[in-house]
């Protein structure tokens, strides 16, 4: 099963991550935990290159094709094979990312993210996608409290990342059987709860 995470900056995706993990891991299941962009050697060095502050003007295509050639990589030689070996694949941040990022706030053609979904990923999709959401300022605020100084993309202004929520809100309203929102303005092993509660009735663990 493929389970990814979504959400704006500072939204608590790798807490959430690790505690679903512990959980899913105590219950005897096999678990394997990733985050995009990255995941392979390869990969994690195009994310460093794509979250460095130094990479300036970037036209949103290029961004998009590095991102995806990055999932590539990490769909080849992570993800699938977890998969085949039957674990829980845990993602922070996937294809929504790219939605949201390059296609609404870029303005990336998204019959074009379309078409690089599916040479990534061919038909399939994750089977869940969580979206921790909270408003803006509070999960920048969360962030900047990790230290330092944050990515190219942290560092945007308020109104960007007011924009990145009504698009992942917009990928849920048009996907609601993947797609769950949660509110991640609650505490944290309230929200770990819900979702520990999702992911045992959506798929029987
Ligand atoms: O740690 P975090 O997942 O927040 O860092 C990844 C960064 O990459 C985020 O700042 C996000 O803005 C950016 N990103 C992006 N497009 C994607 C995936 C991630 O701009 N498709």
């Amino acid at each position: 099963r493929l389970i990814t995470f979504e959400g704006g900056e500072g939204a608590g995706k790798s807490t959430q991550i690790r505690l679903l993990a512990q959980a899913l891991e105590r219950a005897g299941l096999p678990v394997a935990v990733t985050r995009e962009p990255g995941g392979t050697p390869f990969a994690e060095r195009l994310r460093e290159l794509l979250l460095d502050r130094k990479t300036q003007d970037l036209s949103p295509l290029s961004e998009a094709l590095l991102f995806a050639a990055a999932r590539i990589d990490h769909v080849d030689k992570v993800i699938l094979p977890a998969l085949r070996e039957g674990a829980f694949v845990l993602c922070d941040r996937f294809t929504d990312s790219t939605r949201a990022y390059q296609g609404a706030m870029g303005g990336a053609d998204m019959r074009l993210l379309e078409l690089l979904e599916r040479i990534a990923l061919g038909e399939r999709q994750p089977d869940l996608t969580i979206i921790l959401d909270l408003p803006p300022a509070e999960g920048l605020a969360r962030a900047s409290h990790r230290g330092g100084g944050g990515d190219r993309f942290e560092a945007r202004e308020l109104a960007y990342h007011e924009g990145l929520r009504r698009a992942f809100l917009d990928v849920a309203r048009r996907e609601p059987i993947r797609c769950r929102v949660i509110d991640s303005t609650r505490p944290k092993a309230e929200v770990a709860a819900e979702i520990l509660r999702l992911v045992s009735s959506r798929f029987h663990a």
